[in-house]
């Protein structure tokens, strides 16, 4: 799951990086609407945390905007004061939630799995596939019943997959969703991730769940198989 944080106060703006990091979301950071404007029509995002107060303009543009264009991600937007004005005009650009500042990171979190389990970006709560479970909200994988413990980053590298089973995913396309705008690493970091997710589920007397698609990249083995 990719985020895209649009938020001009930089110590608020380094703790969601951290924390949503640390959670296991590909995140990115921008200050300006300019830039916010520019990344969510480059990148493709699962979710926006959206600060109105911006030194370029108000948070609401970008909403509206992204609307406009018929783009659905979800926009958790950020509001300095509690005014039922705000909250109005934030939902009446687009926008699927709001926060009034200062606020939890807990809250922040749980307002952050609410929106990503909408229908729209989510089938169920619990995604399965063959013997493989995966709960997002409780973090939990289990083959066959049995934990199967993960990185974040292994983690939501399988969610991906779990989310679009019969797709074959590109390499690119895994890394664009697992890993932020910042990445700069070894090339061959997705191949690296997939070779430790499938030594972790590849149980005892079990099948490999992950099909390398020559020259394409990777899906999930066919559930007959799996
Ligand atoms: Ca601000």
């Amino acid at each position: 799951m990719r985020i895209l944080v649009v938020e001009d106060d930089a110590p608020l703006a380094e703790v969601l990086r951290r924390g949503l990091t640390e959670d296991g979301y590909a995140t990115d950071v921008v200050g300006k609407l300019v830039d916010a404007i520019n990344a969510v029509q480059v990148n493709d995002y699962d979710l926006v945390i959206l600060d109105r107060g911006l030194p370029d303009g108000d948070g609401r543009t970008l909403c509206a905007q992204m609307r406009a264009d018929g783009d659905g991600t979800a926009v958790l937007m950020l509001t300095a004061r509690d005014g039922l004005g705000e909250k109005v005009e934030g939902l009446d650009a687009g926008a699927d939630d709001y926060l009034t500042k200062p606020f939890d990171y807990p809250e922040l979190t749980a307002r952050i799995r609410a929106l990503l389990r909408r229908p729209a970006n989510a089938q169920s709560p619990v995604l399965a596939h063959g013997s493989l479970e995966m709960d997002p909200a409780s973090r939990r994988v289990s083959r066959s019943s049995i934990t199967i413990p993960l990185t974040a980053r292994e983690f939501s590298l399988l969610e991906v997959l779990l989310r679009a089973p019969d797709t074959t995913h590109a390499r690119t396309d895994l890394l664009e969703h697992v890993w932020d705008a910042n990445y700069d690493g070894l090339s061959n970091v997705v191949d690296v991730h997939i070779a430790n997710l499938r030594r972790k589920l590849e149980l005892p007397g079990m099948d490999d769940p992950i099909e390398t698609v020559r020259g394409v990249g990777y899906r999930l083995t066919p559930e007959s198989d799996a």
